[in-house]
């Protein structure tokens, strides 16, 4: 166990914040037989976990250390995926990306950059991509489309409900409506974490809370910027042409929903558009990307909206992980990051073997929250 540990604690970890990322570490805990309490404020999945593209990838993830950490993120839910099953709700099948114009090239030299990592990137003929997905139109122009055979996505609702269930049967205690008001600090240690019922000690503790991790740390006086970033995805009723897989489209990504519909996303509909947009304006944009997926699937020419969905990133000011140990907080932990539907199984794996082993990963040291000025009040 970790450092300046009490010895009368009756837990070894208390992990707050259950999305996938907390998630993921309570199972990885638990599985090593140490005692876990895990506690969220509201329902596990009810944050930005529950409201998330989830493809599971790392095709933009630069620069190569941290392509590497998404590479290495998509193994270990391959490998999460076997020991789970249907459970787990990964989804295999890779993922399709054509581009128009001026961005032919950049796609170009990522595929020949990712290729040569010894990432499953490639391009197939407009033929090979439309016998893949029948429901598709890509313009004649566009002669080859990027096919990236290791990419999935994720029903990340459904592997949160199994991580934990597997962790309650190996003696976790999870508790749900349960907002941690404070955090107990004895000299520079976390003494215990503060519900509306009381406090509870742990020996060591792991902060998970994905987009408020910023305002959860600051009374510690530990300054984490990790930022805001508003997202929004729109959900379609179910297409008479089944998608098979993540694609990606000029001015569109769309994938299959666990639901049976279509889940569409766009890059320029995005952060500060919809952080600022009305519920209307918010309908508004469901309807645009719909019309966006018309014309690149015509087979959902008479789907319908059916919901939206708006979601926080927890975007580092770097858009890099951070996960290490808090600084100037002695047995506390931390891990927010974007791309954590992705990164989220490893993160909990190896966050785990830090706390109860003490000894630091060599994969997570570009990513320790040290790198920011953190600054502890006295
Ligand atoms: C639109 C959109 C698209 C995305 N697409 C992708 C993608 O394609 N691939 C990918 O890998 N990632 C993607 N992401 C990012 C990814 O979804 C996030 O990085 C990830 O969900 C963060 O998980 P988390 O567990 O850290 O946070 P969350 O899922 O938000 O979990 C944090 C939990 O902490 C709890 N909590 C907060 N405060 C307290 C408190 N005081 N006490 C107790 N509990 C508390 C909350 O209730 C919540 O359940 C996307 C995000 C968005 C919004």
């Amino acid at each position: 166990m970790g450092r300046r540990a009490s010895p009368l604690s009756t837990y070894d970890v208390a992990v707050v914040g259950l999305g996938i990322v907390g998630a993921c570490a309570v199972h990885a805990l638990a599985r090593t037989g140490a005692r876990v309490i895990a506690l969220d404020a509201g329902a596990p999945a009810g944050g930005t976990s529950g409201t998330s593209f989830a493809w599971l990838n790392s095709c933009k993830k630069e620069p190569e250390h941290y392509h590497r950490l998404n590479a290495e993120g998509m193994a270990e839910h391959r490998r999460l995926a076997q020991e789970l099953g249907a459970d787990g709700g990964h989804h295999d099948g890779g993922s399709l990306e054509w581009a128009e114009g001026g961005d032919e090239r950049e796609l170009r030299e990522r595929v020949a950059r990712l290729a040569s990592r010894g990432y499953a990137a490639d391009f197939i003929s407009r033929d090979r991509a439309r016998s893949m997905e029948p429901g598709l139109a890509i313009p004649d122009h566009v002669r080859e489309v990027a096919f990236y055979a290791g990419d999935a996505w994720l029903d990340a609702p459904r592997l949160i409900r199994a991580v934990l269930e597997a962790a309650r049967k190996k003696g976790a205690e999870i508790r749900p409506n349960t907002p941690v008001r404070s955090l107990r600090v004895d000299g520079a240690s976390a003494g215990a974490v503060v519900t509306d019922g009381g406090g509870i000690e742990a020996r060591a503790l792991l902060v998970c809370v994905g987009p408020v991790t910023r305002a959860f740390l600051a009374p510690l006086g530990v300054e984490m910027p990790i930022e805001r970033v508003y997202g929004q995805l729109t959900i379609t009723s179910r297409p008479p042409v089944a998608l098979q897989r993540v694609v990606h489209a000029p001015g569109l990504h769309f994938r299959p929903d666990a639901s049976g519909g279509l889940m569409l996303g766009t890059d320029d509909l995005n952060g500060p558009v919809i952080e600022a947009a009305s519920p209307a304006e918010r309908e508004e944009i469901a309807e645009r990307m719909l019309e966006r997926a018309r014309r690149v699937f015509p087979a959902a020419r008479d789907v319908k909206v059916m919901e939206y969905r708006v979601g926080v990133r927890p975007m580092p000011a770097d858009r890099h992980t951070v996960a290490g140990s808090v600084p100037g907080v002695a047995n506390a932990w931390m891990i927010a990051t974007h791309s954590g539907v992705t990164l989220g199984p490893l993160l909990g794996r190896l966050i785990a073997d830090e706390i109860l082993r003490d000894t630091p990963s060599a994969t997570l040291a570009p990513f320790r929250p040290e790198r920011f000025a953190a600054a502890r009040a006295s």
